[in-house]
């Protein structure tokens, strides 16, 4: 018998680690487990592998090694970065950030306002883009740190980050991005960038969960967050995890040599998606905008039907996506993204997102396109809103129990 078929498509949430990362690290657990710290044989014989781990993230971002910090995951580089930014500059009690970051800072920042902070969440438009006036108009003396996300992580929309961070040094205020989605999917070259610090995590670009790397501009203010040891130059307390950071190094060296190659095989694949679902499916709307956006992002939502729904049978069928919308205690729950872009919460209500990588290929698009179709009928068939909208060619409003609070990988 064939083995099921199994068509992995949601990469923002988590991708494979590659399996040359996987190798790479293996001697690192059971040969080469010193402490870095250690002054014998052992610890001697790591340092030089987290060196050019080192050496490659700094590569795959346009720094210099001394500005990477080893962290456990992008959740605590971005906490780390808003932390620092408070800690290191006390008579500022202002954040700047957008309404569609990951909860790893919108979270932090609701904490904090909860602290004596204010926090200025700057809206986007009805296809997820900022408008730099808004941020113009946001940032004052009062302003610590302004924190934009490089790539939204449901829509793929893309953020101006470089323009964002010259408007915000010219205010006197730090700069933070998250680039958890963005990285060795988008160039980035931070030398010529006035970005004082970026978050990125390992397991979203083929390396092993429980690694994260803050990048942190030379003589940029900066106060820890974690504190105990002396380890990464006394800005990251805690003992290395070592194979982690020589995996994640490999990954973001695959990442540097391959992206050229990576990013036009998934932008093909995003592309036939965006051209050829509408085509089979009616009632569809792609939600971020058709061009700026990452290569390997594909949000849509589906009229008349549940982005739950969608995403249980197609996982029948071994399709793994994902939605920006979710079924709770009888209330439809509508992501805080899409609650942004003002989706119609009797559409948003159908978001579907596919998140691509470079282990895809044209078969499983081929597979999704005729998979998918049979099962939105199937859906909309046992729908009263669609059979309603069948005789009547009206829709019905969103009832009463819409809200919007469904959290997002
Ligand atoms: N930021 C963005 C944009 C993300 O998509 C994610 C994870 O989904 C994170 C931060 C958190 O990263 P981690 O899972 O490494 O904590």
């Amino acid at each position: 018998m064939d083995d099921p078929k199994v068509i992995y498509l949601d990469n923002n949430a988590t991708s494979r680690v590659a399996p040359e990362v996987a190798e790479g690290m293996k001697p690192f657990f059971t040969e080469l487990y010193g402490n870095p710290s250690s002054m014998h044989f052992f610890g001697g014989g790591v340092q030089r592998p987290l060196d050019e781990a080192r050496q490659k993230v700094a590569a795959l971002l346009g720094a210099s090694p001394e500005e990477i910090i080893f962290t456990s995951c992008g959740t605590e580089s971005d906490s780390t970065a808003i932390w620092s930014a408070l800690r290191a500059y006390p008579e500022k009690k202002h954040l700047v950030t957008t309404a569609v970051e990951h909860p790893a800072v919108l979270n932090l920042c609701k904490f904090l306002e909860t602290q004596g902070c204010r926090v200025t969440y700057l809206p986007v438009d009805g296809d997820g883009r900022l408008n730099l006036e808004d941020l113009k108009l946001a940032v004052s003396a009062e302003t610590a740190l302004v924190s934009i996300m490089w790539a939204n992580n449901e829509t793929g929309v893309v953020f101006p980050v470089e323009e964002a961070a010259r408007i915000v040094h010219a205010k006197g205020a730090l700069f933070h991005t998250d680039a958890v989605q963005a990285a060795g999917k988008l160039p980035i070259n931070l030398k010529d960038t006035k970005i004082d610090m970026l978050s990125i995590s390992g397991h979203k670009l083929h390396a092993p969960k429980g690694i994260g790397v803050l990048f942190l501009r030379k003589g940029a203010r900066f106060s820890p967050f974690m504190m105990g040891g002396h380890q990464e130059r006394g800005r990251r307390a805690g003992t290395e995890n070592v194979p982690a950071i020589v995996g994640f190094g490999m990954a973001c060296e695959l990442a540097s040599a391959e992206m050229p190659e990576n990013a036009a095989l998934m932008g093909r694949l995003q592309r036939r998606l965006m051209a050829e679902l509408p085509k089979k499916i009616e009632h569809v709307y792609l939600n971020g905008h058709p061009q700026k956006r990452v290569p390997n992002n594909v949000n849509f939502s589906v009229e008349f039907v549940e982005g739950e729904g969608m995403m249980l049978l197609l996982d029948g069928k071994g399709i793994s996506v994902s939605s920006g919308s979710a079924c709770a205690s009888k209330s439809l729950k509508m992501s805080h993204v899409l609650t942004a872009i003002k989706a119609d919460p009797a559409i948003g209500q159908g978001s579907i997102i596919m998140s691509l990588s470079k282990h895809n290929g044209d078969e499983d698009v081929d597979y999704l396109l005729a998979e998918f179709p049979p099962i939105v009928k199937k859906l909309r068939d046992m729908s009263p809103i669609y059979n309603y909208f069948q005789k009547t060619g009206q829709r019905q409003k969103a009832g009463p129990g819409t809200d919007y609070e469904h959290e997002h990988n």
